[in-house]
């Protein structure tokens, strides 16, 4: 159950620690649902971490929302997401994080990445980053209703790293938008969210989010 879960307020779980992802959500929900609070894994208990088994971004988010459905009772939203490179038929994929192994270490993987597309000539660098954003809640008579949405943010791998902002393989790809130079670690955040997956993603399911939450209970 959850800890922070008061009566009357419209509340929303997000299964994230990402203390970005949450403000994030929040600030794209609340200026629809002023008051809205968006709960992440640190605000309740009894969340089990699902395996990530899925072949598909929108599988694993759909699993993730589920089991917060599950844990606190609340409308919940997940998110899953990882690089698509074309030249590698479209890996690391949900192998994003871990892609050099475990433990996940960002630089490792970006210098793998960067290792085996060496010999690949600009013109085939092609990348996108996608993410799938589940949203669950419970359809008011014992069943459950699921939704996903997915947000794609094109680009290309470049040949080395740049950049300081960001975090896992945003330091080596340079979206097409913008002005397709920068790489998505030397725009800034408000930038980057403008044309991420991610903000792509958040932003399409927040006006279903907002029906649901705002429907009297
Ligand atoms: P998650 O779905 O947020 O856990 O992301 C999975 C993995 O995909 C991350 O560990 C990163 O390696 C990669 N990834 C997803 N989104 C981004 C992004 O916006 N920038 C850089 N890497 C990302």
């Amino acid at each position: 159950m959850t800890e922070g879960a008061t009566p009357g307020r419209v509340e929303i779980f997000l299964a994230s620690r990402n203390a970005k992802k949450l403000d994030e959500m929040k600030r794209i929900l609340g200026e629809r649902l002023p008051g809205i609070e968006v709960l992440g894994l640190d605000d309740v208990t009894g969340y089990q971490e699902p395996v990530e088994d899925q072949p598909d971004f929108a599988g694993n988010a759909l699993v993730k929302a589920r089991a917060g459905v599950t844990a606190t009772g609340l409308p919940s939203l997940a998110d899953d997401s990882g690089l698509c490179v074309d030249a590698l038929n479209g890996m690391p994929g949900v192998l994003s994080a871990r892609w050099s192994g475990r433990p996940k270490d960002d630089d490792r993987n970006n210098r793998l990445l960067l290792d085996q597309l060496a010999d690949v000539p600009d013109e085939r660098r092609s990348a996108d980053f996608r993410c799938a954003v589940a949203f669950c809640h419970d359809d008011g008579s014992g069943g459950l209703l699921e939704h996903v949405v997915e947000g794609v943010m094109p680009g290309r791998v470049i040949r080395e790293t740049r950049g300081s902002g960001g975090f896992g393989y945003d330091v080596v790809f340079v979206p097409d938008d913008q002005d397709g130079e920068l790489t998505s670690a030397e725009m800034g955040a408000a930038a980057k969210d403008s044309i991420s997956h991610r903000g792509r993603a958040l932003r399409e399911i927040s006006p279903l989010v907002v029906e649901v939450l705002g429907k009297p209970s």
